[in-house]
């Protein structure tokens, strides 16, 4: 066989199924358009289902395969509707990207109630009672990869990350519980740590001169990650390529968690 063969049978992601939240956001909308272009069947998952409709049509028009589904991760009845319509339109779910998220920066001394349960809601316990009910399907399967998009802010902290912070550290803890507990079925979880992505999400940081000067100071490789540097990983988990791998959490961050860029010596 060729080596582009052997390349493409490992890496292949064609005849999968690959349901994604936050599919229409600035991580969300690269993850499917990438996944579609190596041959998955994306089911795009998000709150605004104009706006997936909109990722669907580039997708759709470039000659690959998706499909909208209107989700909102933080109503259970949401999550099981969706699911149900998911399996009765393509039989299974191959691949599940819990990629939805929401920050809202607050210190730790002025955080409400309110800012507290909706991070949660949508990071933690969204992505837990999805994940519950696509595995189910996964079960039947025998097989199945989880990717549980984490953040940087589970192991190094920003200040007025806390809950999110928190949430993302959960994320990680509920991706080791489903590697070992789901292990037995077939069924792969890993997390994926982002460092400093340019999107929508990290807009308020990366428009302020003195915050995007303090980010940058920490990132050896000097610029904001795109969310297509984020693509490689992805493959990879989503993969048999990654057959052996789960439970554990991939940084992807341009060298900050390595120490940042070195002070000058003179
Ligand atoms: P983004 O552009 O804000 O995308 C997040 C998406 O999640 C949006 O499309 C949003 O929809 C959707 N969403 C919010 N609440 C939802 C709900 N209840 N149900 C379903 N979908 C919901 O953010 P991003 O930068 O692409 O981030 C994607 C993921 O990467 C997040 O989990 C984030 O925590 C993580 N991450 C990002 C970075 C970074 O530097 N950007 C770093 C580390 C980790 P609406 O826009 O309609 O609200």
């Amino acid at each position: 066989m060729s080596i582009q063969k052997n390349l493409e049978k490992l890496f292949s992601l064609e005849n999968k199924v690959v349901l994604l939240t936050g599919a229409s956001g600035g991580i969300g909308e690269e993850i499917a358009k990438g996944l579609a272009s190596i041959g998955a069947t994306m089911i795009l998952c998000d709150l605004d289902i104009n706006k997936l409709q909109t990722v669907e049509k580039k997708i759709v028009d470039d000659g690959y395969k998706a499909q909208s589904y209107s989700l909102d991760i933080a109503n259970s009845t949401s999550i099981k509707d969706c699911v149900k319509e998911v399996i009765e339109n393509n039989q299974k779910i191959d691949v599940l990207i819990n990629c939805a998220g929401i920050n809202k920066r607050e210190l730790c001394t002025e955080v409400t109630e309110s800012t507290y349960d909706k991070i949660m809601d949508v990071n933690l316990k969204g992505a837990f009672f999805l994940s519950q009910e696509v595995v189910k399907h996964m079960i039947n399967s025998k097989a199945g990869s989880i990717i549980n998009i984490s953040s940087h802010n589970a192991v190094s902290m920003l200040g007025g990350c806390g809950v999110y912070g928190a949430s993302k550290s959960g994320l990680t803890a509920i991706t080791r519980a489903q590697c070992i507990e789901l292990a037995p079925y077939g069924i792969r979880s890993n997390a994926i740590a982002p460092g400093h992505i340019s999107t929508p999400l990290t807009a308020p940081l990366w428009t302020d001169k003195s915050r995007s000067q303090y980010l940058l100071d920490r990132i050896a490789m000097n610029r904001p990650g795109t969310p297509q540097d984020l693509l490689g990983i992805i493959v990879l988990l989503a993969s048999d390529a990654s057959s052996y791998m789960s439970g554990m959490m991939y940084h992807v961050d341009g060298g900050c968690l390595a120490g940042g860029q070195p002070w000058e010596l003179s």
